[in-house]
């Protein structure tokens, strides 16, 4: 998809405005792009409609090429196709949540269930597994050992017991041991059949889940959007686990299933190990598409906080290589404002996950900064090769900061490393290359 798209947005380069007629072409090269990552035409359709829409005769944002308009408008679009914000499991306030997974064979449905149980664990959630796939011994057998890997429960009765019946026993136990939450694997098949969809109906009767999510495969790409939808309609359902999107789909279930079905992906599958699952995160998943990490939202949250002629100043010390220790004291202090350090590391591409720890060491090293930027003389914060050349200044400023020497020569190396990396950012905003996401 990404290459696609880079040869539309560059079509754009050195216009003034977006017309109608300049358009054209990157919109014919989006909707190709989107075929080509198996969206559904009809999805296609109203997306490209939807942006072209938006992007005639937008007013231009100064120092913003209409290209990168023109993306972040596809970027937005994207993410309201995908449904927007993230969504979020729903869990009962009493008892046990009950969550029945429900999917075609081979999705990855006994997979989801452990890996699941793994990720609820972390949010501090009590888990147990319900053995409800009858049809094969193995089934059952490999829900034990992969309860076994995460050290979850499993409930199982063996392949003479209704599933439904199961089911129940299973959510039994979970009010007698006060689980938190548990899970029930169901079995698949090849194709949807009505033995399928009316056992799916038994169990969900049995245990009135809070919780039906279809397991569908990324691969099967538009006709994931389809499964979603007759699931819906046949058993109801509350939304869908994507797997298997470490594979070389090309997007086109995670792009359409909200829009197709109403309902939405909440969780994805990245790999056949136990914490290779996530909350589905629509913007994430729109940079992906659009190949940039998420940038644009950088870029966008940087305006946000900092005037224009602020970035306009700062941009010019960046290019010419002046970024000083005042720059660097206002730089962070709009970091912080943006919201937590987390999120705008998140949204440095490039950057993967960020652990509470990792956040936590970022604020603080935050104020650190900040404690030895203020104990720099005038000079000193204008002029950082000062400090880099001077020990006694560098000694004289650990003094009066309570720091360590080692921490002031950390800190005026990182302000040159920061020199090169805003150099770098500045590029992608001005013109320069958009890099690509490495994930
Ligand atoms: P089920 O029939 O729906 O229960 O599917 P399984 O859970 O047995 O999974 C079928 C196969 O897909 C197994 O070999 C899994 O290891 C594999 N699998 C499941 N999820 C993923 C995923 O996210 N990525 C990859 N690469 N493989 C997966
Ligand atoms: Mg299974």
């Amino acid at each position: 998809l990404t290459s696609g798209l880079e040869s539309a947005w560059s079509k754009l380069r050195g216009e003034e405005v977006l017309t109608k007629e300049n358009i054209a072409e990157p919109m014919r090269d989006i909707r190709r792009a989107l075929l080509e990552a198996d969206v559904s035409l009809p999805v296609v359709r109203r997306f490209v409609q939807a942006v072209s829409d938006q992007a005639v005769g937008v007013g231009l944002i100064r120092g913003v090429r209409p290209d990168q308009q023109l993306v972040k408008i596809v970027h937005d679009e994207l993410v309201k196709l995908m449904g927007g914000e993230v969504s979020e499991l729903v869990f009962t306030k009493s008892g046990p949540t009950v969550i029945l997974l429900a999917g075609l064979q081979g999705v990855g449905k006994t997979t989801v269930c452990a890996k699941l149980a793994n990720y609820l664990k972390k949010l501090g959630k009590s888990c147990m597994l319900v053995a409800g796939d009858v049809y094969r011994p193995a089934a059952i057998d490999q829900l034990v050992i992969l309860g076994k890997q995460v050290d979850v429960p499993v409930y199982t009765a063996g392949t003479d017991v209704k599933p439904s019946e199961i089911a129940k026993q299973g959510l039994e136990e979970a009010k007698r041991k006060k689980v938190d939450v548990v899970i029930v694997d169901t079995a698949g098949r090849l194709q949807i059949d009505k033995t399928m969809m009316d056992e799916l109906k038994e169990v969900k009767k049995a245990i009135n889940p809070t919780e039906v999510l279809l397991v569908v495969d990324a691969m099967t790409g538009q006709e994931a959007a389809g499964l979603v939808t007759t699931f819906n309609l046949e058993i109801g359902i509350t939304g869908a686990i994507l797997t298997k999107l470490d594979g070389d789909s090309r997007g086109g279930a995670a792009l359409s299933v909200k829009e197709v079905s109403g309902k939405p992906i909440k969780l994805v599958g990245r790999g056949e190990r136990m914490d290779d699952l996530e909350p589905f995160y629509p913007d994430r998943m729109a940079g992906r598409v659009l190949g940039m990490g998420d940038v644009l939202s950088f870029v966008e949250k940087a305006q946000e906080v900092m005037r224009q002629e602020d970035a306009e100043e700062l941009q010019k010390k960046i290019m010419s290589a002046k970024f000083d220790f005042n720059d660097f004291l206002k730089q962070t202090r709009a970091v912080a404002k943006m919201g937590s350090v987390s999120r705008v590391i998140g949204m440095i591409p490039g950057m993967g996950k960020v652990t509470p720890a990792q956040i936590r060491e970022a604020e603080k090293s935050l104020q650190l900064m900040e404690a030895m930027i203020e104990a720099m003389t005038p000079e000193e914060r204008e002029k950082p090769e000062l400090l880099a050349e001077s020990p006694t200044r560098r000694k004289r400023v650990a003094q009066d900061s309570g720091k360590t020497e080692q921490q002031v020569s950390q800190l005026v190396a990182q302000l040159f490393q920061m020199r090169v990396r805003m150099k770098n950012l500045m590029g992608v905003m001005e013109g320069g290359s958009i890099p690509t996401l490495s994930n």
